[in-house]
């Protein structure tokens, strides 16, 4: 394989840990790399030269081809409980980790290439990735980003030039994906099935060191781990909710430790209001539905600490109880997360007794009438104060049904009560109500005109409006709208 010049700066603290951590292997290379699209300004965050990553040579480097200097790829290992059942033996079945990068700011970030071939782990699967899904996360991981939702980022997607073959045969690509770190719970699952107390210790250090260094003399550092990734997750749910966004496939070896959103395999945002929402298609009793999404993030708490009880206490009593009582302050930090950010959303500052009615009433009237989570949310804002909403009145666009008249009412007298200034109120809830997401029925699109006619431009213009989810612009309509009823989108389908 072709060492490329250096041109990243790697340096890779993963790769130093024990052998049984990972498998060292390189990305199968491909048939003919070409790009599709290079994010240049996280290059730019990350040291990286966006000009040379659309290159030739950055290209070959993107699609596994060729591995630059610095670079020690590997796949790493990791268990998990997949909708509810232990599996001891997931790990990188089609991701394999380039190494780690320094930022210009300082902070490591991981840099993987994602449907980069086979690997140890990959069990009956190709290691590869259709075009489809390195799309649909390219697309909602950078719009989440945008909207402040902690987040892996999509580096670059570039086309491999082979097909896959799923149900039928689909182009094939590969994402470069950067996150602070790819630890998940079911890193520590898969030592914790086998025993490993010191494996298990070693990771603690690791993650304690490169998530919350100021931690890592702690006296119990499990414990300090675990309050740290319940504090973690209770927040990403938290704006989870308040944007709308399903998941769709909340297992453990889907959940990070940094409190970083990762995989976007059956993700989608929702459009008209309802809690029950489910898009995943293999989720069948609706494990992952929209309003179970806490109380699985609590699950999935649960199975870490479970994994770090061997660490917390030497008497096994007290090692649970620990446990059980960091898990218990879950359901406390994601209400008091998701209260903050809801009344943030309706423009209140003070903690009123009659606030919490006024917030369940908005959504019971939300589900009965069906109307768009988003743009409702957008719409208080321009009535927040309609003299002062100038260009970014949307009303042309979406209008609340009349049903919502008494609501508006109650919550109109509930701001009178906060003196303060209408406008500067009215701004900073339209940094709290996007006006853009990405759409279902927009995403779909895209990757059926790149998927069937080779046409990037939806999906270019789509990345590119979601950058600035917050500014209306009324030439922008298509992609503010919600879906017509033929453009519905009601299932979605892992990357697999
Ligand atoms: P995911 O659904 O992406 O969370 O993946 C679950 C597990 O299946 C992980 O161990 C993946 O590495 C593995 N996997 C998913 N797709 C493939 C594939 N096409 N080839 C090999 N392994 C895969
Ligand atoms: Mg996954």
């Amino acid at each position: 394989m072709p060492i490329a010049k250096a041109r990243a700066n790697f340096d890779n603290s993963f790769a130093r840990l024990p052998a049984r951590f990972y498998q060292l292997l390189a990305p199968t290379p491909v048939a003919a790399p070409a790009p599709i699209r290079v994010n240049r300004g996280l290059a730019l965050e990350l040291g990286l030269d966006p000009d040379w990553l659309a290159s030739a040579e950055g290209t070959a480097f993107l699609a596994g081809n060729s591995v630059v200097e610095g670079s020690e790829p590997l796949a790493a290992a990791y268990a998990g409980h997949q909708f509810g059942s232990f599996n001891p033996q997931l790990g990188d079945g089609r991701a394999i980790l380039l190494g780690e990068l320094r930022g210009t700011d300082g902070r490591r970030m991981d840099l993987q290439l994602k449907g980069a071939g086979r690997t140890h782990w990959s069990r009956g699967g190709d290691g590869r990735s259709p075009l489809g899904p390195v799309l649909r996360e390219y697309i909602v991981s950078e719009a989440m980003a945008a909207l402040g939702v902690p987040s892996t980022r999509a580096l670059a997607a570039v086309s491999t030039g082979e097909p896959v073959y799923r149900e039928r045969s689909l182009p094939g690509a590969v994402l470069a994906r950067v996150a602070s770190s790819h630890i998940r719970i079911g890193s520590f699952e898969f030592f914790a099935a086998r025993k490993d107390k010191e494996a298990l210790e070693i990771l603690v250090r690791f993650t304690l060191e490169r998530h919350y260094p100021s931690l890592a003399d702690a006296d119990n550092p499990a414990l300090a781990l675990l309050e740290s990734a319940v504090r973690a997750q209770a927040s990403l749910v938290s704006r989870w909710q308040l944007l709308g966004f399903i998941h769709g496939v909340m297992n453990t070896d889907n959940m990070l430790l940094s409190g970083e959103t990762i995989d976007y395999g059956p993700c989608a945002f929702m459009d008209a209001f309802n809690p029950d929402t489910v898009f995943s298609s293999i989720d069948h009793g609706g494990r992952y539905a929209y309003r179970n999404q806490p109380g699985i993030a609590h699950w999935n708490l649960a199975c870490l600490a479970q994994a770090l009880v061997p660490l917390l206490h030497e008497d096994s009593e007290r090692a649970v109880a620990l446990a059980q009582a960091a898990v218990d302050t879950y359901s406390d930090q994601f209400l008091e997360a998701h209260t903050a950010g809801l009344k943030a959303k309706l423009g209140l500052q003070q903690d009123r007794p009659e606030d919490a009615a006024l917030i369940e009433d908005l959504y019971t009237l939300m589900a009965s009438g069906v109307t768009d989570f988003t743009l409702t949310f957008r719409r208080l804002a321009d009535l927040a104060s309609p003299d002062t909403a100038g260009d970014q009145d949307c009303s042309e666009l979406y209008l609340l049904p009349p049903a919502f008249d008494p609501w508006l009412a109650r919550w109109q007298e509930r701001l009178a009560i906060e003196a303060v200034d209408p406008g500067a109120r009215q701004a900073t809830m339209y940094r709290a109500n996007p006006i853009f997401i990405p759409r279902n029925h927009l995403v779909e699109a895209a990757i059926t005109a790149a998927t069937d006619q080779e046409d990037f431009a939806p999906f270019h213009a789509l990345v590119d409006r979601l950058a600035d989810p917050w500014t209306w612009r009324p030439e922008d309509r298509a992609f503010a709208l919600p879906p017509g009823p033929e453009q519905r989108v009601h299932q979605t389908f892992c990357g697999t």
